[in-house]
């Protein structure tokens, strides 16, 4: 078991980017499912306003500090993570690692055709990943029957799932039970990345902790959603100066 360190209620796994990836290879050899998600700094403000999500969090086998918000967050809180590891830095992880162990995966999520060309792009990029098979993010309950025979029957180890946040947290723990795949991972916007239908942020951008601000340029309607940040901030500099009083 790693150590976890709690950002307001949500208790991230302190791994650094190997440690992370051991410990996914470490799930593949078992049975039964487990859960990975990546909360960034937006979706520990969701789950300080839903019981729900901050509960489902903290049932996952591992959860990631994906984004710098998060790891600002550890600093300002005296309780610092080891390093950044983001869902779709860990996803490419997993991929480059096929080529020391043959890894099957089925991709969940994104508009129709858009799961389709990230399994073609992925395929290309690593050879030994095999896509099993994936599906379109956008369906109704009553198709979920369905969506989880295609899954199992494909028989891939590794789900990756991209809904959304929270809708990817609360679908693969609602249907973790009935699924056999050793590993749900929620990935987010990462198929569209996948895709090339989204790009990431620029590395120099990514270093210096903007990939907010390059989401911000790029889909000017995440703007509101996106106050969660500066609130985020606020409620861990509020959380410091309420801990060194108690000291
Ligand atoms: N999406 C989906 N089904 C839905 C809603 C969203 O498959 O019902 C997909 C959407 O096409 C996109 C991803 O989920 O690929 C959401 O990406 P976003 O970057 O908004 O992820 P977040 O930042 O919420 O994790």
């Amino acid at each position: 078991m790693s150590e976890k360190v709690d950002i307001h209620g949500v208790m991230i796994d302190n791994v650094t980017m190997d440690e992370a990836l051991d410990k996914v290879m470490d799930m593949l050899k078992g049975q039964t499912p487990h859960k990975i998600f990546t909360p960034n700094s937006e979706i520990i403000m969701q789950a300080t306003r839903d019981p729900e999500l901050k509960n489902i969090l903290n049932s996952a086998d591992l959860l990631v500090p994906d984004g710098a918000g998060v790891i600002l967050a550890s600093r300002i809180l005296k309780k610092e993570l080891k390093e950044k590891v983001s869902g779709i830095d860990l996803v490419k992880r997993i991929l480059k690692n096929t080529e020391k162990r043959a890894t099957s995966f089925f991709i969940l999520g994104g508009k129709p055709g858009v799961a389709e060309k990230a399994s073609v792009n992925i395929v290309y990029d690593y050879p030994k990943a095999k896509i099993k098979g994936y599906r379109n993010g956008y369906f109704n309950q009553s198709e979920e029957p369905d969506i989880i025979k295609q899954i199992n029957d494909s028989k891939a180890e590794i789900l990756l799932v991209g809904l959304g946040a929270p809708k990817q947290e609360k679908w693969i723990h609602r249907n973790a039970e009935k699924l056999n795949c050793k590993v749900l991972m929620g990935i987010g916007g990462s198929i569209d990345v996948f895709a090339g239908t989204a790009k990431l942020a620029p590395e120099f951008m990514r270093k210096a902790g903007l990939e907010w601000l390059f989401r911000l340029i790029k889909e000017p309607k995440r703007a509101k959603r996106m106050l969660d940040l500066p609130r985020f901030i606020m409620l861990t500099l509020k959380k410091a100066i309420a801990d060194r009083r108690n000291q």
